[in-house]
């Protein structure tokens, strides 16, 4: 049966389950082995061989050892592919960890070491990236200067839209054609495929943290690149060498998130589009970053977003005092990094998640951001409210404060 034409939301609940029929079984099955029988020495090795090298399995290879291939992880890949319109997925123990293989397949691997790194990204990447660790050289730019920071031995392009924590987009198919061939990876994690397909567009990799939206539950550490076949199997090289394949157990988890994924991200985005318009019009808040609210000037949510997701940020008219005590005021919210789950999250991205960054690029420290979840949004509004009129009355800075304000 052709499968290409079903609804997404038909596709969430169905992909990679096609053959669960065929083997007598409803539920996802969840394949703990760390080892494989060999059938011989010789066709254990071309085994061994085909995998280590990046490549599928056929019926007749053996799987050796898990951190080169595991059937549970290879069903939730084919699942995530399909609802990315990609050839094929490779799944990582982390976001990080697929961050990681992305730079280093097409960088070291590839011999050409030079990353053009759009900024804002999340705190982590950008941290990677800075840190020099992966041998990179890396140009951090704005999205116009993409064709001027290229160079001959430009090995990737890494975009993320909307970005972490500012919800900052980037015109995918414009950073494609700024980047001349060199392959671009999307940081696809706030907008999940429900909302965003950047291979559509022309991106040549679609990058999750699962820990977020895909999981969704906060339970599960994960990372996904959506991508070729011929990509994968260079991404697939680089996780058996490094040994960050996705863990079975948390394989299975996503793959069983998946079926409700469009609803959660409907239902949390449509709370969080309410969340924003209130938050403009209170009296404890300067600005409200969530995409479409400024009425989409470039027309990107027509272009390449179904909506503009589940975060919101927004800045404290009384600066980092009001936006710790903000933090610290919630009830309902968790004070928390994080974000994509059921449940709702507030977080200070100066202080956690962006403080390794460069102060230059580091997000004001008037900013907290949102994970908006289902609860009914009448009681996070209420929970809001109460924290933000706490906040509001915020003594001077300390010291320790002070030093936060960039
Ligand atoms: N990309 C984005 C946009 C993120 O927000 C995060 C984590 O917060 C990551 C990547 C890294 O993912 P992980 O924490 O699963 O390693």
């Amino acid at each position: 049966m052709d499968f290409s034409h079903r609804h997404p939301d038909t596709a969430a609940v169905h992909a990679g389950r096609a053959d669960l029929g065929a083997l007598g079984v409803h539920a996802l099955p969840l394949d703990l082995s760390t080892t494989n029988p060999l059938p011989d020495v010789e066709r254990g090795g071309d085994s061994y061989e085909t995998l280590a090298t990046g490549g599928r399995p056929t019926a007749e290879d053996s799987f050796v050892y898990a951190r080169l291939w595991n059937p549970t992880v290879a069903r939730f890949e084919d699942a995530l592919a399909e609802l990315e319109g990609a050839e094929a997925a490779v799944a990582f123990s982390t976001g990080m960890a697929a961050v990681t293989a992305a730079i280093l397949a097409h960088t070291q691997a590839a011999g050409r070491p030079h990353v053009v790194a759009v900024r804002p990204l999340y705190g982590g990447t950008d941290h990677l990236l800075a840190s020099g660790l992966l041998g990179a050289e890396v140009t951090f730019c704005d999205e116009a200067d993409v064709a001027g920071a290229l160079r001959p031995d430009t090995g990737l392009v890494i975009v993320e839209t909307p970005a972490n924590p500012t919800l900052d987009l980037v015109d995918i198919a414009a950073v494609v054609a700024a980047a001349a061939g060199v392959p671009v990876l999307v940081d696809n994690t706030f907008a999940t495929p429900v909302l965003q397909q950047p291979l559509a567009l022309g991106a040549a990799m679609s990058l999750h943290s699962g820990t977020k939206y895909l999981g969704g539950h906060g339970d599960t550490m994960a990372g996904v690149i959506a991508c070729s076949e011929q990509s994968a199997q260079a991404l697939r090289r680089v996780r058996a060498i490094t040994g960050a394949l996705l863990h079975p157990l948390g394989a299975y988890l996503l793959h069983r998130g998946l079926a409700t994924l469009p609803l959660r991200v409907r239902a949390q985005q449509e709370s969080a589009a309410r969340i924003a318009a209130w938050l403009e019009a209170h009296p404890a808040v300067a600005r409200v970053h969530y995409p479409g609210l400024d009425g989409d000037p470039r027309g990107l949510m027509a272009r390449q977003l179904r909506g503009g997701g589940a975060m919101v940020a927004f800045e404290m008219r009384g600066g980092y005092p009001a936006a710790a005590a903000a933090a610290g005021a919630v009830e309902l919210f968790t004070h928390a990094v994080s974000l994509g789950g059921v449940d709702s999250l507030i977080q200070h991205p100066a202080a956690l998640t962006h403080r390794p960054v460069a102060a230059e690029a580091r997000p004001s420290a008037a900013v907290l951001r949102l994970s908006i979840g289902l609860e009914h949004v009448d009681d996070l509004v209420a929970d809001l409210d109460r924290a933000l009129r706490v906040a509001d009355g915020a003594g001077t800075p300390t010291e320790a404060t002070v030093a936060l304000q960039v």
